[in-house]
């Protein structure tokens, strides 16, 4: 039977029609997976800054002011 580490917990696990889960060893090792896979996308740095927009409000109440 051949066997596989499971990325989560590094478990050896057999390699068979049972492993419902592979290539991870069990349910929970697949949701822990996932979720550092979605919490890695969205901690990307410069995704969501909001840099333009801060900087176009700063010039109209700048503006407003001198007006
Ligand atoms: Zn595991």
């Amino acid at each position: 039977m051949p066997t596989f580490n499971c990325p989560t917990c590094q478990k050896p696990v057999d390699w068979s029609p049972a492993a419902t889960w592979r290539p991870f060893c069990s349910e929970r090792c697949r949701l822990i997976d996932l979720g550092a896979w979605i919490s890695e996308q969205r901690s990307i740095p410069g995704e969501q800054e909001p840099g333009p927009e801060a900087d176009a409000h700063d010039h109209e109440a700048d503006g407003s002011r001198r007006h």
